[in-house]
């Protein structure tokens, strides 16, 4: 995202408006002469909400309740705490009127982290082309057909080509699966490539020993039964990245999930559970990398489309930052790195998209094929 001096006006000026318009109410409601009054008000007002809380929670006992709002959270907490039976309520309603299919997508957008690319960038790791953006918000808010694409150029057709140049030519769905899904052209790598040689950063930055990517596992090396051929063949486990830290042996291997899927009964099971695309996605990694003699200890990093990390591939991710204490208490450092991820996930994402209507669209730099 570019923040020109335009832009930011544009962003600002209604803000101050409505701040504006919303001040004069805000002092009346707190009995304050003018909303300057306000900042010597919010001691005064922190001690009463202290009190208040206090009372609540006497009141309340030990009985579980969304209000059980403890004295020792941050401000920010306390209204998060304050604010959640009404965003559940909210949230529901507007669940209620999504098919599983958007649900599904919904539940791939959630989760600690996902949305960080939306934050305002600190950092150029960050920056995400205005296009890539706008599409990415666009995609998170579940908007379809052209209020999605926005682009008169989109091709109702998909236009990624084979290595021989042949067109795949499947016809684009108003929620753009296909484009996500499909499998023809280097496009279907791109998201994928960018997590492994962004995770190699990370852990080149934060593991003394050191960090390879693209490294073969001889030990995984296993003899299967090529689908299309029907033949045996052995197939080589090439991991996406690999440490060596205090004489141990790590890797990490990483799988971008679409959240849509073919089958009903897997569609309503991905609407109604949020983590359960990126657990099988996991469980694949395991059972296709089992623990052995000599081999080394796995780490599956699944992440969604839409951003939500599997349970291991948030651990790695805690694990490399400063505090591991969750994104609400998380240093500035570390809310930079979680920003990095989502904005590096999103812009593949939506790079693949642009290039499945637009044959001339290519990044600068598409990782190889894997
Ligand atoms: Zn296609």
């Amino acid at each position: 995202m570019h923040a020109t001096p335009g832009a930011w006006r544009a962003i600002l000026e209604p803000l101050v408006a409505a701040w504006c318009a919303a001040a004069p109410g805000v002092a009346r409601a707190l009995d304050l002469g003018s909303a300057e009054e306000l900042p010597a008000r919010q001691a005064t007002g922190t001690r009463d909400f202290a009190a208040a809380v206090a009372a609540y929670n006497t009141r309340a006992g030990d009985a579980a309740h969304p209000l059980q709002v403890s004295l020792a959270q941050g401000e920010r907490s306390r209204q998060k705490d304050l604010m959640r039976p009404v965003m559940d309520v909210l949230c529901a309603r507007a669940k209620a009127d999504l098919d599983d299919r958007a649900l599904g997508r919904l539940q791939s957008c959630g989760g600690p982290g996902a949305g960080a690319f939306t934050l305002l960038p600190t950092a150029p790791e960050h920056r995400m082309a205005p296009d890539l953006y706008q599409l990415s918000l666009r995609r998170r808010l579940l908007m379809e057909g052209p209020r999605l694409l926005k682009d008169p150029a989109s091709q109702t057709q998909c236009q990624n080509r084979s290595r021989e140049g042949v067109v795949c030519g499947a016809l684009h769905e108003p929620d753009q699966h296909h484009a996500i899904a499909c499998e023809t052209g280097p496009a279907r790598t791109w998201r994928h490539d960018r997590i492994r040689d962004l995770l190699a950063r990370w852990l080149a930055r934060r593991v003394a020993g050191s960090v390879r990517t693209e490294q073969t596992v001889p030990q995984w090396t296993q003899r299967r039964c090529d689908p299309a051929t029907g033949q045996d063949r052995m197939e080589v486990a090439v991991l996406d990245v690999q440490c060596v830290e205090k004489g141990t042996w790590h890797v990490v291997d990483v799988v971008v999930t679409s959240p849509d899927s073919a089958e009903l009964r897997e569609e309503r099971a991905r609407a109604t559970h949020a983590g359960l695309a990126v657990e099988d996605a996991e469980r694949g990694k395991h059972r296709r990398y089992p623990p052995g003699p000599n081999t080394p200890l796995l780490t599956p990093f699944a992440v969604k489309t839409g951003g939500r990390l599997g349970q291991a591939a948030r651990q790695l991710v805690l694990d490399h930052l400063d505090r591991a204490e969750g994104l609400a208490g998380a240093s500035a450092d570390a809310t930079a790195s979680w920003q990095e991820l989502p904005a590096t996930l999103q812009t593949a994402v939506a790079e693949q998209i642009l290039a499945a209507h637009r044959p001339a669209h290519r990044p600068a730099a598409a990782g190889r094929r894997r």
